[in-house]
């Protein structure tokens, strides 16, 4: 802290005066000002030592803060936080380089700014060769590669890893600051092996249940319940529970197929003699216990395969019969959008509740397991579904008033459609 000026005059003025005043004191006495001055001289040293010896005892006992000095203060502050902030993101670097999922730094050309270990193993990156290099240039026919031509929102689930083709990656591209990007590619090996596994249990299974379970159908459609007539009922519920069992079995073949599947046969879809067909089914099913109307507002064709397309809206309508009460309406529609086409299926049912649509397309899922056992279903239908139309890049789409009814609509791309046979060319065209 700086001293008052007045306080920093004021011992040299003290001493000056004493030494007059000592002079003028010795010539009084004894004619002798050089004894005086002597005299007043000692005393001041005297003074002087002690008045040191006060300001020596702090500075010796308390080493110098920059508490005295705003300035210093500020600059030992922004040293500490500047250190603190080094080493975070030291830390942070070393968890972020040491994390088992590979993350790449790319700037707005995809240039590749940084990358941590995993992405050395995942994806092939060299260090330091590859700082810099565009990412997929330096990833070229791999899928990752053509997925980042044009990367979308959408994650790229299961994919060979292109550093390591035996492991199995899903890739994300997330904006990174203002232009930025970060690629975030998770080791998902372990979890696709799992998944195999079950797949092909389920698919074994299926295949093995299907033999026997067509030999007892047979052996109860031979046995006549006239011969039995006390046994009639039983054979009755043996046979549907059996019929049963058979269509649990094709739909979870059905759906090993498709979940094995990475694309369909593209072949044109007549719309005209499948709507049809889906009248006729759904009349049967009905058995005149519902208005049934089928609109065919699109007049066009789908590009796909007849067979999947056929069984997911046969699935629709199927529900839209078997979850309507009585005396209810049906209307199946297939129209144009802005975007492509829709084929819905309303009802005017029970429908379902909001809180079960997120869960409707899980397997054997069911909103209530005895109205759906009752009208015959395997708790599949919907997951079949969701499945083709995947295969078909369109949607689902579900909604739903509890007590009103339902509209199940399947929303396909422009590409997807085709103008019907005598044009024989691709609409988006
Ligand atoms: P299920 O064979 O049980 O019908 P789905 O996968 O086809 O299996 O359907 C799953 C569940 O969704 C059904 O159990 C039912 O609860 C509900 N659901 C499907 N369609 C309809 C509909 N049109 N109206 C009301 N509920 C429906």
């Amino acid at each position: 802290m700086t001293r008052p000026v007045e306080s920093a005059w004021r011992r040299p003025l003290a001493l000056a005066g004493g030494l007059l005043v000592g002079a003028f004191g010795g010539w009084l006495v004894g004619g002798h000002v050089a004894t005086g001055v002597a005299l007043v001289a000692l005393a001041e040293i005297v003074l002087l030592l002690t008045h040191l010896r006060h300001i020596a005892k702090p500075m010796m006992s308390l080493p110098p803060t920059p508490a005295d000095n705003p300035a210093d203060l500020r600059h030992d502050r922004f040293m500490t936080r500047s250190r603190r902030l080094a080493a975070n993101l030291h830390d942070l670097r070393r968890a972020a380089g040491n994390l088992p999922d590979a993350i790449v730094l790319l700037d707005q050309d995809q240039h590749v700014r940084w990358f941590n270990h995993a992405a050395e193993n995942l994806l092939g990156l060299r260090r330091p060769q590859d700082r810099g290099v565009v990412l997929k240039e330096k990833l070229h026919n791999s899928e990752l590669a053509g997925w980042l031509e044009e990367p979308s929102p959408e994650p790229l689930n299961d994919i060979s890893a292109p550093g390591a083709p035996s492991r199995h990656i899903n890739v994300t591209l997330l904006p990174f600051g203002p232009r930025q990007r970060l690629l975030l590619a998770r080791d998902i090996s372990h979890m696709s092996r799992l998944e195999q596994i079950r797949r092909d249990f389920v698919a074994n299974v299926s295949h093995e249940l299907r033999t026997p379970l067509t030999v007892i159908h047979g052996y109860l459609e031979l046995l006549d319940p006239e011969d039995v007539p006390h046994l009639a009922p039983v054979l009755g519920e043996m046979r549907a529970q059996s019929k049963r069992m058979g269509q649990i079995v094709e739909d979870l073949l059905m759906l090993s197929r498709l979940e094995t599947q990475d694309h369909v046969n593209e072949e044109r879809v007549q719309m005209a003699p499948l709507l049809a067909t889906l009248r006729k089914e759904a009349e049967a099913l009905s058995q005149g216990r519902h208005s049934i109307t089928v609109e065919n507002e699109a007049n066009v064709d789908l590009l796909g395969s007849p067979k999947d397309l056929h069984s997911a809206f046969s699935n629709l309508v199927s529900n839209a019969v078997r979850y309507t009460p009585t005396g209810g309406r049906i209307t199946v529609r297939w129209e144009r959008t802005a975007d492509g086409a829709n084929y819905s299926v309303t009802d005017t049912g029970y429908g379902i509740p909001a809180d079960h649509l997120s869960r409707l397309t899980e397997r054997f899922y069911r909103v209530s397991s005895s109205r759906s056992r009752d009208s015959g279903g395997t708790g599949l239908g919907l997951s079949i579904v969701k499945h083709v139309l995947g295969l078909h890049q369109a949607r689902l789409d579900v909604r739903s008033t509890p007590g009103r009814g339902s509209t199940f609509t399947c929303c396909f791309d422009r590409e997807r459609l085709m103008a019907p046979e005598t044009h024989d060319s691709k609409i988006g065209e």
